[in-house]
């Protein structure tokens, strides 16, 4: 037992990086540690992840859908199913490029193939027409995006009207496209009028909607849900999927449900529309920095 020393001079020192001390030693209990012990099921799980290695490995018979290579049928009329306001929408649907606004060819770099394995290196030809497609539309949105900004600085949100259109001249053919609007509180379906001095982007941004598709967007999402997005991500991280499921929550708590053709509830309805717009939005505002 050694005295406590109450001076501080008399109290044990050494040099360097002082004493080293460890845990002492205590002998294992063999009950515990020579038993071999056999867990259910591991067997069957181990085959199982080994089967799906060998899948991923050898992907044959695996083929991707093409999004642009279905029927763009129009089938989001409201209806109504038990006091809930629910919409029809294919979820294959959202980015129809068969539009005749974006339809010229762009020159793209032949995807480059591994030897062997068949794996791309770079982006396949449709990533790429989508990516060219964005960046013609983005300039051509800065002047409706800073005059809807102008427009509503300092001043309460207001619910756009069912029909919009930006026609200056009210003389122009009009085209109408269904476009189902992504707000803080709900979504539904608006008809937005198109027409020679105005496309429907520019139609969608000057009411203060983000397209989800650079051509014929079936999804719009709200101006101003993006930008608080944008200010909430400055403060948190990037939670897009976050947002997107938590928008679904919230809109289903209030009544409004996403069902496909056959009646059935989509599981992930915005994820992929609110990613493209959160993205490109963002462009939008650095261009008009
Ligand atoms: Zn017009």
């Amino acid at each position: 037992m050694v005295p406590v020393r109450s001076v501080r001079g008399s109290q044990p020192t050494s040099t360097g990086l002082g004493h080293h001390c460890v845990s002492p030693k205590k002998a294992r209990n063999p009950r515990k540690t020579q038993t071999i012990v056999h867990v259910p099921g591991v067997s069957s799980k181990r085959e199982r992840l080994l089967a799906q290695m060998a899948a991923l490995m050898n992907p044959q018979g695996f083929q991707t859908d093409a999004p642009g290579s279905s029927s763009a049928a129009h089938s989001e009329t409201p209806m109504s199913v038990n006091d809930a306001i629910s919409y029809t929408y294919d979820e294959q649907d959202y980015d129809a490029t068969n539009d005749d606004q974006h339809d010229q060819q762009v020159p793209c770099p032949p995807p480059v193939v591994r030897e062997g394995t068949g794996r791309r290196l770079l982006t396949d030809k449709m990533a790429y027409n989508l990516y060219s497609a964005w960046q013609t539309l983005i300039p051509t949105l800065v002047d409706a995006h800073l005059k809807y900004s102008a427009r509503t600085h300092r001043q309460p949100l207001t619910s756009p009207h069912p029909v919009i259109s930006a026609c200056a001249s009210q003389a122009c053919a009009q085209r109408c496209f269904s476009v189902i609007c992504i707000f803080f509180d709900r979504f539904n379906s608006i008809d937005v009028l198109s027409c020679k001095c105005s496309t429907l982007a520019q139609v969608l941004v000057h009411h203060g909607l983000f397209p989800t598709a650079p051509s014929q967007p079936r999804m719009a999402v709200s101006v101003d849900l993006l930008a608080f997005y944008h200010a909430l991500f400055e403060r948190s991280c990037d939670a897009v999927h976050a947002l997107a499921s938590a928008l679904k929550t919230h809109y289903a708590r209030r009544g409004f449900q996403m069902i496909n053709a056959d009646g059935q509830v989509i599981q992930e309805p915005f994820r992929w529309g609110l990613g493209q717009a959160v993205q490109w939005f963002d462009i939008l505002q650095t261009e008009v920095k």
